[in-house]
């Protein structure tokens, strides 16, 4: 009885440690039993697909031939170690190819009757270091973005305060600039003066010829001396327009004036074309419209040798308060070379070197017209084709000045005058609709009596119909301009007392034209696009 007891208890014990045994065999780590001076006594499945050699060769086998034998001394202190209670520690461990794997050892003193073993876990930690080695690489990459970070960050402070003393300097030279530039301005001025007041002076030839050149030359001075001060007045950002009410029919007319005279030197054909409805009144900076214009038509006729030049004005947009004008200047001069077109708005730029010797001129016209254009919410820019010519496109907006009331029932007449005009015929002659809208439009308004005519010969018949007190006529028209009707109603004239006056309506004229029109026998001339106050003025001059 007592002897099967005891049977059975071995019975589950043995089967307890069998149960053990093959947990141990299955387990997910290496394990290892080693004798006291370090050979292989058992080991698990993991052990031996681990290490390479198959069963019978690891248990041949001891501590030594798992760890590098430069590690002898070492090996031989863990061994004790672990002998005596418990060790953990990492290393390497060499498979039978020699290869190698890093490890995590666990390793435990045991004793069975009183022979003392080392049972050791081996843990294959290849994935934990590489893991490791990932996250220590990952980390001195961060350290390193951190560290160009604080670099950039210095740099751009370093930056951004070279850049505030660079625009300090830069402030500080516009202003000495443009101080300098006004300075001069006011003894250049006088010198200027003085060169005037010698010129009303009896000189010989000589001295005539001096006195031309120098006053071109201080002209020429005085240009640069403006544009660099105006430059140096942009930069500092103290260019402010000066906006006030304005004529814009003034304007033109003196700037035709002007390159009339310069293309007449220069043998240059001129036309301009401006828009007919245009409102002349508007509120503005006009130096600063007419700098731009005469910019910009100063450099055609500088860069034309032969061909024309064409002026235009144009309304593009209009609302009830505000106008925006494009003009534009075309030319068949030298043209703008392909790679030049980038930098022609650029400050002290030229085209070519060559021409700075040929041309006068500073290479800031067209860099403070454009600011100019900026100013007034307009822009500027071209089209150019090289030996053919260029066209300049400038807009510009202004307001519109209703202080000067056109629409003024009397224009300004008194019920007296206004009564008088009522017994006062005019004849308008003119082909254009436009035109002859405009212009019966202000004869109406100042009281007169009219008649249309389309041509010279409608004319010629309407004046033998009835009297008229006044002509106001056209020149180039269809079928009989203005000069040959003219030419007619004077010959008809002749050995009568009568004499009509003719007023002559040309589209903005080439020098001379007042002199063709009085040789052809009229009586004056007023040029279109003419505003209300011009047309009253020489009508009134007449009757
Ligand atoms: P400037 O006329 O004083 O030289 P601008 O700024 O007005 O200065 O013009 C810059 C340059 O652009 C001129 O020197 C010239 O080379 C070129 N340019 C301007 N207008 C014309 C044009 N109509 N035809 C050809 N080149 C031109």
């Amino acid at each position: 009885m007592n002897n099967g007891t005891n049977d059975n208890s071995y019975k589950k014990i043995y089967n307890d440690l069998q149960i053990y045994e093959t947990a141990l065999h299955n387990a997910n780590d290496i394990i290892i039993l080693f004798s006291s001076d370090g050979n292989i006594l058992k080991v698990n499945k993991k052990a031996i697909n681990s290490y390479g050699y198959n069963e019978e060769e690891l248990l041949s086998k001891n501590i030594f031939d798992l760890r590098n034998r430069e590690k002898l001394e070492l090996v031989n202190t863990q061994l004790e170690k672990a002998k005596l209670g418990e060790i953990e520690f990492e290393t390497i461990h060499y498979r039978k190819d020699g290869s190698s794997f890093p490890v995590e050892v666990k390793s435990i003193g045991i004793e069975i009757n009183n022979e003392r073993f080392v049972l050791s876990i081996v843990i294959d930690i290849t994935n934990r270091i590489k893991n490791e080695e990932e996250i220590r690489e990952l980390a001195s990459l961060y350290e390193e973005l951190i560290a160009i970070e604080e670099e950039l960050r210095i740099n751009y402070q370093e930056l951004e305060k070279a850049k505030e003393e660079a625009d300090k300097a830069n402030k500080a030279k516009s202003e000495f600039l443009a101080n300098m530039s006004h300075e001069i301005r006011t003894p250049m001025n006088g010198i200027i003066g003085v060169i005037d007041l010698l010129k009303l002076t009896k000189l010989n030839n000589n001295q005539k010829d001096y006195l031309d050149m120098l006053s071109h030359s201080s002209r020429l001075l005085l240009g640069i001396l403006n544009s660099v001060l105006d430059i140096s007045k942009i930069e500092s950002g103290k260019f402010q327009l000066n906006i006030k009410p304005f004529n814009l029919k003034k304007i033109l007319d003196r700037i035709i004036k002007e390159l009339s005279i310069a293309c007449n030197s220069k043998k240059l054909e001129i036309f301009y074309y401006i828009d007919s409805y245009i409102n002349f009144d508007l509120i503005g900076d006009e130096i600063r419209l007419n700098q731009v214009l005469i910019n910009l038509i100063n450099n055609a006729i500088k860069f034309t040798v032969k061909g024309q030049i064409v002026f235009r004005v144009k309304k593009l947009y209009s609302t009830n308060n505000k106008l925006i004008l494009e003009f534009s200047v075309q030319d068949t001069g030298i043209g703008i070379k392909e790679e030049f077109k980038n930098d022609i708005f650029k400050k002290f730029v030229q085209q070519d070197m060559t021409y700075t010797k040929k041309y006068d001129g500073t290479g800031l016209g067209l860099a403070i017209s454009r600011d100019i254009a900026k100013l007034m919410n307009g822009d500027i820019w071209f089209d150019s084709i090289e030996n053919k010519g260029s066209i300049f496109y400038f807009t510009a907006e202004f307001l519109l000045d209703y202080t000067k009331d056109t629409h003024d029932e009397n224009l300004g007449l008194s019920d007296k005058e206004m009564a008088r005009n009522k017994t006062k015929k005019i004849l308008i002659v003119e082909d254009n609709e436009i035109n002859m809208k405009i212009a019966c439009e202000i004869v109406n308004r100042l009281g007169y009596k009219f008649q249309c005519a389309y041509n010279g010969k409608q004319a010629l018949q309407l004046l033998k119909e009835g009297p008229f007190d006044l002509i106001l006529m056209d020149i180039q028209m269809p079928e009989l301009n203005g000069y040959d009707t003219t030419k007619i109603i004077r010959k008809d004239e002749i050995g009568t007392q009568k004499h009509i006056n003719i007023i002559a309506m040309t589209a903005y004229s080439m020098n001379g034209d007042r002199e063709t029109c009085i040789e052809m026998g009229m009586d004056d001339y007023i040029s279109k696009p003419f505003d209300i106050n011009t047309l009253k003025n020489v009508i009134m001059k007449f009757i």
